[in-house]
């Protein structure tokens, strides 16, 4: 694949550097917003022009093969996203041309997918085999115009005799049967006589074509194997080929939008329709580049074979680029909206950095996310001058972006838990964060100072006694300042959790595009770590699956399905700020 450009989202050199960096592209994309796309202007002059009774009606035609991704989400947005901008319609359908045994399991998640992300379909979802019985009159009414044949050819012998783009291929000696001996051998085929891959039914086109599509294709090929939805009742199923422009055609799709790999099909779908219609109507296929992201795959076998080998936990895995991995990981629908129109729609294939597609969730959770306090790696600290079983209530804001999200309270007490990050025994100068005889402030409490560590025998610290200077309350009117802020939770109140610390799946950019390696090779042994001690605030205590949280000075985080009665699991959505941009530079 010729992959053009790589979109960079974040070359950080630096916190202010980013935010700058954010908000060019911020006014950038509000000029791109009163500009066109290609797509969007062909359908206005389509509109302007009264084409279709101006109607814009558009489909999203997903193969019950596997669990929808990220690239997928793209061609949602588009096509749903058309559809509402332009007071049209956009179907489901379901290309379920191959019989699998397991399409059920897909059907329900790519339903439920679509509808996640805010999307509704026009009716009913529909199925290609839905037209199985349309698509075989016309294969016959194709027979009959000699515009088709029974090929006994094997596939060995077809593949030799279809040329190369340069070389024209040969005609097959069965190509010229008599109309009536196709008829026969096709009906046959459709009712089980023959076994997988004796014959097929070849489209009669042009075996010179410079288009390799157009080399006599195959229209049906033979497969004795029960359908999801038409259980046994054929033994012959049209190719996709074959089924996606009468698809469209049969649906009244006007705009039919599909990824650059189909332009070359477009004149065989062009060539099906004209044989079996005159009418004036026609879906128009438009094509747009696929979106392809840095540090993933995206091709639903691979993706599959990361399930299969149990190198993820399933197809939600939360680093999983499918959709409901993102939502399993902490993306909510608007940061998924939002990064589509972002990235908005090209003619050539490029790479989407993944840290646009983490920008977008970060705004969206910014605005939307409580903050709470929470410890992840808990290192005890004792308050020596705070009185014994005394419980203070701590008023602090949940969200300080949005007023409306409002204030709570949480306990403060003399034994308290902070982050082992947060303390060194010997620290450099720039550390501003607790050390033997330094001050830092408790968020929304008070300062505190470091008075003695306590160690086990590895000479590590497990405990430190503090003492807090009790004018020094957040909200108390002046107060003295110390550089250091800390997140903390009271011991004995807090609530006890699993987080799990989710990182890039692969550690490679590209890891499915390098030569003699495996995509699997490049694996990031570090991308899931268990943290089975962490220390949450007690007001974590009616957290639901899939609620998003800041945990102060950490991240996002959002509550996992895992979680139970006794026991709170957190995914690490992402961490506050892109630190893969700075470990690159
Ligand atoms: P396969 O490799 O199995 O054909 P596919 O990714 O093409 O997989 P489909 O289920 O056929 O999967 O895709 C449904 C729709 O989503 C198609 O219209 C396809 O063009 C679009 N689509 C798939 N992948 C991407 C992508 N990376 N970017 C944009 N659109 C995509
Ligand atoms: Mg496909």
């Amino acid at each position: 694949m010729g992959i053009s450009c790589i979109y960079k989202y974040n070359p950080s050199f630096g916190e202010s550097n980013t935010n700058r960096k954010i908000k060019s592209e911020e006014m950038n994309e509000e000029k791109e917003k009163r500009s066109l796309n290609f797509i969007e202007s062909k359908i206005e002059e389509d509109i302007k022009n009264n084409k279709n009774n101006g109607e814009v009606y558009t489909r999203f035609p997903p193969e019950p093969n596997g669990y929808l991704h990220i690239g997928h989400a793209k061609s949602i947005c588009l096509n749903f996203g058309l559809a509402e901008k332009y007071n049209g319609k956009c179907n489901l359908r379901f290309d379920d041309t191959n019989p699998e045994k397991e399409e059920e399991e897909y059907v329900k998640s790519i339903t439920k997918d679509i509808k996640w992300l805010g999307f509704k379909w026009e009716k009913e979802p529909k199925y290609a085999s839905d037209y199985f019985d349309q698509l075989y009159e016309w294969a016959e009414m194709l027979i009959r115009k000699s515009k088709a044949y029974v090929d006994e050819l094997s596939a060995e012998d077809i593949a030799r005799q279809k040329g190369t783009p340069t070389q024209a291929g040969e005609n097959s000696p069965f190509r010229n049967r008599p109309v009536e001996e196709n008829l026969k051998l096709f009906r046959e085929m459709k009712e089980g006589k023959y076994q997988e891959g004796e014959m097929i039914l070849r489209a009669k086109i042009d075996m010179a074509s410079p288009n390799m599509h157009m080399r006599d294709p195959i229209m049906y090929r033979i497969l004795n194997r029960p359908h999801h939805r038409t259980a046994d009742k054929w033994h012959i199923y049209p190719m996709y080929d074959f089924t996606h422009g009468q698809s469209d055609y049969l649906e009244g799709i006007t705009h039919s939008l599909c990824t650059l790999e189909f332009e070359v099909h477009r004149p065989l779908y062009d060539w099906f329709l004209d044989q079996i219609t005159d009418t004036e109507y026609r879906p128009v296929q438009t094509e747009f580049a696929r979106l392809n992201m840095s540090y993933t795959v995206m091709s639903k076998r691979k993706l599959l074979e990361l399930v299969e080998k149990k190198m993820v936990s399933g197809w939600d895995d939360p680093r999983m680029p499918t959709i409901s991995g993102l939502r399993r990981r902490g993306y909510t629908p608007e940061s998924i909206r939002n990064f589509s129109d972002r990235i908005g729609v090209a003619k050539r294939d490029n790479v989407i950095d993944v840290a646009l597609l983490e920008h977008s969730l970060r705004e969206d959770l910014n605005k939307k996310a409580a903050r709470v306090m929470a410890v992840l790696n808990p290192l005890k600290i004792t308050i020596s001058n705070y009185p014994e079983g005394k419980t203070e209530d701590i008023e602090t804001i949940n969200n300080p972006e949005d007023e409306n999200m409002g204030t709570r309270t949480m306990p403060f007490s003399r034994e308290l838990y902070i982050e082992q990050d947060d303390f060194m025994e010997d620290p450099p100068k720039k550390f501003f964060r607790l050390a033997p005889g330094r001050e830092v402030r408790l968020k929304s409490a008070y300062i505190i100072k470091c008075e003695k560590v306590i160690k086990n025998k590895n000479g590590e610290a497990i405990e430190l006694i503090c003492s807090y200077d009790p004018d020094t309350k957040s909200g108390s009117g002046d107060m003295r300042k110390v550089k250091g802020t800390l997140h903390w939770v009271s011991a004995a109140h807090a609530l006890d959790a699993e987080v799990r610390l989710y990182d890039r799946l692969f550690i490679h950019e590209d890891p499915a595009g390098q030569k003699d390696h495996d995509f699997k090779e490049f694996l990031n042994p570090d991308s899931l770590k268990i943290l089975n001690k962490a220390k949450l605030e007690p007001s974590m205590k009616d957290v639901k699956a899939f609620d998003n949280l800041q945990f102060q000075r950490l991240g996002y985080f959002c509550v996992d399905p895992d979680t139970t009665e006794e026991k709170a699991v957190f995914n690490r959505t992402v961490p506050l700020r892109d630190t893969w941009g700075k470990k690159k530079n």
